[in-house]
């Protein structure tokens, strides 16, 4: 069988042809204006990674959850603050970040500018676990992640 190699060229504004703009999720209530576009479809052969281009606006956030499936993030457009554990650190282009197994995370744009994070991340993976009540109140016992954190 032979495999089509791809081209997905830029078109401007940060969007690709014929990558849809989606959600971020189907559903739910622990993130905010925030859009994702799946750069390659994750079914094509070989492929067992996925990279993702999420952008949110300002005032906007991504869900606070973690998960057993690591994260490699490059930040792309504007600037963030992000929790990396159990730290709240600051992002600009094109820094990289690594988000091991099991390690709350969370991004949100700072100032005014949309923050967009194109993410790596296994095509086949558990799903994000959301903080319980006592999860939130351990992270809350640093004052700057107290700060910090949306959920
Ligand atoms: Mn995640």
């Amino acid at each position: 069988m032979t495999i089509k190699p791809l081209l997905i060229k830029f078109k401007q504004n940060f969007r690709w042809f014929r990558v849809p703009l989606k959600q971020y999720k189907p559903d739910g209530t622990t993130f905010k204006d925030i859009t994702r576009q799946t750069i390659l479809d994750e079914d094509l052969p070989g492929l067992n990674f996925s990279p993702r281009y999420f952008e949110i606006k300002a005032g906007g956030y991504s869900s606070l959850e973690k998960h057993q499936h690591v994260h490699v993030v490059f930040v792309l457009r504007g600037k963030g603050r992000v929790l990396l554990g159990a730290e709240v650190k600051e992002v600009a282009p094109f820094d990289c970040l690594y988000i091991p197994p099991d390690t709350w995370h969370q991004f949100q744009p700072l100032g005014k500018k949309t923050l967009g994070l194109l993410c790596f991340v296994d095509k086949d993976r558990d799903r994000p676990q959301l903080p319980s009540a006592d999860d939130l109140e351990e992270l809350r016992q640093n004052e700057a992640v107290e700060k910090f954190i949306k959920a």
